[in-house]
């Protein structure tokens, strides 16, 4: 298959073309060709991606491990900042994968989440730049982290540290408040627990993208995710809402997989989004990379799926 790097390719059409075989476009060009084609990708022949009027804070939760909140985190970032948009991820897993796959540095010693939660360093000066994707910034976990859940109990408002960090920061805001250099999104990655650090989340931000994974169970233990976002609602944060679930680790394959799909799209409707990411080796290799499959393989039908993934997220808000 002969495919021109300067037409964009839906991921629709992407997964025409390639049938049962989600991974069979992999082509041997270069990194730099292929982050060439990233740039390509996301910038020719579609309207511009509108910038929010001001920073949309989401929290990648789900207390279920291995549904791809990590994985969405870092690609969905990477994703709205190649398509112009700036973007912070902010580590909030002691695991360190998003710091990782970001190939952000994040030993022991490095400025972290923990010290901005913990310590209350400001938010400017435990961020750092990427230098794989331009406009993306994150804030590394290192392993201290593991020890915050506990820490922070004995902090004076605890629940709030997280919050209080993210707004103090100048370029988080309206575009008024913080100018042309604002940050657009602010992605939170969390861990697989409803403890205090994902409580810190929840009260931070002001939307929630829920991660779930296309397999059997899916649905189990969102019963008590959704209280959690009741009462943090109720108590803490009114703001908060569910404003997207994105469904991951899709097999169009197996029956079960779009039974499930059916399923998560009748119970949560319209915050679903429309555009699905397929289970794909791509994805899953990036990290051992320290990449994320934007640019790891830009034109894999996974990294074309969180493009648009991402555009629609991007546009659905700001309507
Ligand atoms: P979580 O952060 O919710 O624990 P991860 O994002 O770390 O989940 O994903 C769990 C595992 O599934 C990882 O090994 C990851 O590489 C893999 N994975 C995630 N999304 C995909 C995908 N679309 N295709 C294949 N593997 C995936
Ligand atoms: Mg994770």
């Amino acid at each position: 298959m002969t495919t021109s790097p300067f037409t964009v390719r839906t991921a629709a059409q992407m997964a025409g073309q390639l049938g049962g075989e989600p991974d069979a476009l992999h082509d041997s060009t270069t990194p730099l060709a292929r982050a060439a084609e990233s740039t390509i990708l996301a910038r020719t022949g579609r309207p511009p991606l509108p910038r929010p009027h001001a920073t949309r804070v989401l929290v990648v939760a789900n207390q279920k491990g291995g549904v791809g909140k990590t994985t969405s985190t870092v690609n969905m970032a990477a994703a709205l900042a190649q398509l112009g948009q700036r973007v912070l991820v902010i580590d909030l897993d002691p695991q360190g994968n998003a710091s990782t796959a970001l190939s952000i540095p994040h030993h022991r010693g490095v400025p972290s989440t923990y010290d901005m939660l913990v310590e209350g360093v400001p938010l400017a000066d435990v961020m750092q730049e990427s230098e794989e994707v331009s406009g993306l910034f994150v804030v590394p976990a290192t392993i201290d982290l593991a020890g915050a859940e506990i820490e922070l109990v004995s902090l004076v408002a605890r629940e709030n540290r997280l919050h209080r960090a993210i707004q103090a920061h100048p370029q988080i805001g309206s575009a008024h408040e913080a100018g042309e250099d604002r940050l657009d999104y602010v992605l939170v990655d969390c861990p697989p627990s409803l403890g205090l650090l994902t409580l810190n989340a929840l009260v931070a931000g002001a939307e929630m993208l829920i991660p779930i994974q296309a397999e059997y169970y899916a649905l189990e233990g969102l019963g008590q995710l959704l209280e959690t976002v009741d009462m943090v609602k109720a108590h803490l944060n009114p703001r908060l809402v569910v404003s997207t679930i994105l469904i991951t680790m899709y097999d169009g394959r197996t029956r079960l997989a779009a039974g499930v799909a059916e399923e998560v799209r009748e119970h949560f409707g319209e915050q679903v989004l429309r555009t699905s990411i397929p289970r794909s080796v791509r994805v899953s290799e990036a990290p051992s990379y320290g990449q994320t499959v934007m640019t790891y393989d830009p034109g894999s039908p996974g990294a074309l799926c969180y493009l648009e993934a991402a555009r629609e997220m991007a546009t659905k808000g700001t309507r």
